[in-house]
């Protein structure tokens, strides 16, 4: 668990630190990961003023023939409305772009991205997400789609439900899942791979994100729901705020846990699913309430071990890849120091239920 919440924490921290420091950091060398976002970001401001860079790219093919450096990886949404070598103003070998429908990341994807973290040496990692993104939509909207379709909307649908906490109306909800959808991938990414965490708990990777909007060009970037700016000049102060505000929010999480505990105790007919993605973005704590989760007899269970399980008692979700864990209905917990598995029921992972 210390490490599931150590990762959650590195995410934390590194949302948070990054823009405290990229409001007020003037970086150190011409390739830290500031500097390349401050590349990507005067590329962007080029394309959304129409002062693009004239290319050459006959010559360049030419010059890359041999090798790549790149200094960033983009993972962005298929969508061919934002092509990020055009949107960020950049040419051939500039940029690790990764791309897959509502910019979900999966094993492939992190593999992707760790190969150029790794072996490139890449420091930056930008997820971009966009307006009006169909891939959202379909994840908002819910309802049958092929079991590849439902690989993509399953891995957005955590989003969307953090996003229904918060607004209520159909454009504001969009917008809001769109928002989350980046954050949440970028969690993800740091949750779910072992190098890219290290890489950013060594500094030495910064993960960052925004959103594309569609009619003006401009990348915004994303900031962390519950951060602030911070008009402070130098760095130590950013990173002092960072420790307080740090301290602050993981009193707020405590607190929210409480609160949805209790939220829970009263909504009895609350999903198992839904609780199951509560644990994953609190903690990973879960309360063993439902009969559903358990029951005495075999069907329920993998092991014996999860049988001798009375209802109520508090389990904590074992990671990695819950939400692979959902599709395959399947719950893997951690219950006085073994690892269980739990079979659910299946009904209960209908999304929208
Ligand atoms: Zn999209």
């Amino acid at each position: 668990m210390h490490c599931n919440r150590l990762r959650l924490d590195v995410a934390g921290r590194l949302f948070l630190g990054l823009f405290l420091l990229s409001v007020s950091v003037q970086a150190q060398d011409s390739s830290s990961p500031l500097t390349n976002l401050k590349r990507l970001l005067e590329g962007n401001e080029r394309f959304v003023t129409g002062k693009l860079k004239p290319r050459d790219y006959l010559a360049e093919r030419v010059q890359l023939a041999e090798a790549q450096h790149p200094y960033a990886i983009i993972v962005t949404c298929a969508d061919s409305r934002l092509s990020p070598e055009i949107l960020f103003d950049e040419s051939l070998g500039k940029l690790f772009v990764v791309r897959t429908a509502g910019h979900v990341v999966d094993p492939v994807v992190l593999g992707s991205i760790e190969y150029a973290a790794e072996h490139l040496h890449v420091n930056l990692v930008f997820f971009l997400g966009h307006e009006n993104c169909g891939a959202v939509k379909a994840a908002i909207a819910g309802g049958e789609f092929s079991p590849n379709i439902s690989a993509l909307t399953t891995r957005i649908r955590p989003a969307v439900d953090k996003a229904l906490n918060r607004v209520s109306g159909d454009k504001e909800l969009l917008n809001a899942a769109i928002a989350e959808n980046v954050q949440y991938q970028m969690s993800l990414a740091l949750f779910q791979s072992d190098p890219l965490k290290h890489l950013v708990g060594e500094q030495k990777v910064v993960i960052a994100g925004g959103v594309y909007q569609l009619r003006s060009g401009r990348v915004q970037m994303i900031e962390p729901s519950n951060s602030h700016s911070t008009s402070e000049g130098n760095e130590s102060a950013a990173s002092e705020n960072l420790s307080k505000k740090q301290l602050a929010d993981s009193k707020e999480t405590e607190a929210k846990v409480a609160g949805t505990r209790a939220r829970k105790s009263e909504q009895a007919k609350i999903s198992f699913a839904e609780e199951v993605r509560h644990a994953f973005e609190e903690k990973l704590n879960l309360e063993l309430q439902k009969p559903m989760l358990m029951r005495n007899n075999d069907d329920r269970c993998f092991f014996d071990d999860c049988r001798s399980i009375p209802a109520g008692e508090k389990v904590k979700v074992v990671s990695p890849q819950i939400l692979k864990i959902m599709g395959r209905h399947q719950l893997r917990v951690s219950y006085k120091g073994q690892r269980i598995y739990v079979l659910a029921d299946p009904e209960a992972f209908r999304m929208g239920s």
